[in-house]
């Protein structure tokens, strides 16, 4: 028999039955802790913010360094995995995302990036006339979000909530690498999110005096601190509660009972593995696959939890001829004197991201729109975050930064505690391995450069042994994983099948948005947490916007003395 939509009242815990708020935000993530910012800041409406992970008390969030070990130990974070991929041999991929107030924010490793304007061009395609989701649309969005302490101009704010730093140095390893790049036909760029994408740069990230700023501490912060938004964590949405084609609210768990709260409006801002989840628990997705978990259809969306895109990682390796880069001072006595240099002082390994260069090119045309990342690790890492082993050494990420493979995320059954099916389907289009094996082969050729060849030993991976396209692929299977930038399974645009429309509100249910990394019907050419940033704070206008229009006394600007309700 079909499980019903309605309210399951005699499971709800009876005090909290009562309970209403203008708006619910499902998920503190980047982009939910922006939402629930804009909302408190510019309206006097009653939010609610409901979190599955705890809050953000753990000094290894704050340490910019600190993301390496929370992963190394899985904490604050989602520990999904992948379901086998085919074209990996039928081996899985670890498939975190963050669990905690900021979500992938307060445990990424804080890389700033937008992406090129071609990118948002694809996504107003997607939506036509009927919004405006184009780079410029987006450009005012990044830039009062930002406080950049090196650049203002068109580009970049200065004076927004949001600090992102340049490097306070770059090390020997990583200035060779600059160098090398060049001397391989690269352009220097300073700033890879100004005019133009290409070149080797230094990396702009979300930290500033030796602290990770956050969408917490940027945007959700404020906001508490005001007493303009109730923050519930430890609490995990099961499904959102439709009737009559609208969201009325949602039911949630903490401390293992079930409560259900009532709700004007709800947003779904859980990322792109758990809001298609939800939808879909909440009986919104494929018809067929709704019923075959025995889900009553509410509306049947066939493309909820496809689309699903993500960047992969091809890490090509080399040890150093000396000891370089930040194999040392990232493991034992080394860390701990780093970590003492950074109580201390403030400053040195522990006080940044570990990551300071970076490039985009094409492997194909070095004076062409970039095609591939590639980030400069001063670190040998067989998982990409922690050092293995203590010679020193250097790991170049490539990222094929607008990948042609497609998965999607699926229910496992209708347990709302079970892990859906990721499927990413890694390098599954042809054309996005040979993209990697063209990048392997252009990374081979700026490892023997000048500035590098000296730096450098023997290369770890792929190796020696691998020369031909086809032991490059070979390897590439071996090796390939993500970069950690699931997006898309809820996508935008003005067709019926898209899954919200240019508004971001759920097609065939009203009162429900989406607004996290879900909705871009592309992946970006970069690391995805400051778009996703950006396209909260517009997906957060369009929708006070529209309540305003509507003439909702609770959503125009707060006069002093009102706060949002709390419990
Ligand atoms: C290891 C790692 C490294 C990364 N490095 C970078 C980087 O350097 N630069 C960069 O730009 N991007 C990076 N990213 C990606 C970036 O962090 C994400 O793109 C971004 O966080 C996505 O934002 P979001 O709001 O869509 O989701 P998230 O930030 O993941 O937020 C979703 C939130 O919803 C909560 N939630 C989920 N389900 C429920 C539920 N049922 N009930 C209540 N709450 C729920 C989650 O716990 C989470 O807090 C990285 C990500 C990871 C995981």
């Amino acid at each position: 028999m079909n499980r019903s939509n309605s309210v399951d009242v005699e499971h709800v815990e009876p005090a909290l039955q009562g309970e209403s708020f203008d708006v619910i935000i499902i998920g503190g993530g980047a982009a939910g802790c922006v939402v629930a910012g804009r909302i408190s800041r510019e309206t006097s409406a009653s939010v609610l913010l409901l979190e599955a992970g705890a809050s953000d008390w753990d000094p290894l969030i704050h340490l910019p360094a600190g993301y390496a070990k929370i992963l190394q130990h899985d904490l604050h974070v989602w520990q999904h995995e992948t379901v086998p991929q085919l074209q990996l041999d039928g081996a899985t991929r670890r498939f975190r995302s963050g669990k905690v107030i900021g979500g992938g924010s307060s445990i990424n490793a804080m890389c700033y990036v937008r992406g090129q304007p071609r990118d948002y061009a694809k996504w107003q395609d997607a939506v036509g006339d009927t919004g405006n989701w184009s780079f410029e649309a987006l450009l005012p969005h990044f830039h009062a979000q930002e406080n950049n302490d090196t650049f203002h101009n068109r580009y970049h704010g200065a004076s927004g909530p949001l600090k992102v730093s340049l490097p306070r140095g770059i090390n020997e390893l990583n200035q060779g690498a600059l160098k090398a790049f060049q001397e391989a036909g690269l352009p220097y760029n300073p700033d890879y999110n100004g005019a133009s994408q290409l070149g080797v740069s230094p990396v702009q990230a979300t930290f500033s005096d030796g602290k990770r700023c956050s969408s917490a501490v940027a945007f959700l912060k404020p906001a508490e601190d005001a007493g303009r938004v109730e923050i519930r964590v430890h609490s995990t949405v099961q499904r959102v509660v439709v009737e009559n084609g609208r969201a009325i609210g949602v039911e949630y768990v903490r401390d293992h009972k079930k409560h259900f709260v009532r709700a004007g409006d709800v947003i779904l801002s859980a990322a792109a593995v758990h809001t298609p989840k939800l939808l879909m628990l909440s009986g919104i997705g494929p018809a067929e696959h709704l019923r075959e978990h025995g889900i009553a259809v509410v509306h049947d969306s066939p493309e909820v939890g496809q689309n699903l895109q993500d960047h992969t990682v091809v890490p090509v390796q080399a040890y150093c001829t000396r000891d370089l880069g930040y194999q040392k001072t990232s493991q034992g006595f080394g860390a701990i004197g780093a970590g003492l240099r950074y109580v201390l002082t403030n400053d040195g390994p522990a006080s940044g991201n570990g990551v300071e260069t970076v490039s985009y090119f094409d492997p194909d045309d070095l004076t062409a729109e970039p095609t591939i990342q590639c980030y400069h690790v001063p670190i040998v890492s067989n998982d990409g975050l922690s050092p293995t082993g203590t010679q020193a050494g250097i790991t170049f990420e490539l990222v094929v930064l607008q990948p042609e493979s497609r998965g999607s995320i699926r229910l496992r059954n209708a347990d709302p505690e079970s892990t859906p099916l990721i499927d990413p389907n890694f390098m599954a289009d042809q054309r996005d391995m040979a993209s990697a094996v063209k990048s392997v082969r252009f990374m081979r050729e700026v490892m023997k450069k000048p500035s590098l060849v000296d730096l450098l030993a023997s290369e770890l991976q792929p190796g020696s042994g691998v020369q031909t396209d086809e032991q490059i692929e070979a390897w590439i299977r071996t090796v390939v994983t993500t970069m950690w930038h699931p997006v898309g399974t809820c996508r935008m645009g003005k067709d019926a099948s898209a899954v919200v429309d240019a508004e971001l509100c759920v097609n065939g249910v009203r009162g429900l948005r989406v607004i996290d990394a879900s909705i871009m019907p592309n992946i970006v050419s970069g690391n995805t947490n400051a778009p996703t940033m950006a396209l909260a704070s517009l997906g957060a206008e369009l929708f006070i916007h529209s309540k305003q229009r509507a003439g909702n006394f609770n959503w125009q600007p707060p006069s002093s003395g009102t706060g949002a309700s709390s419990s």
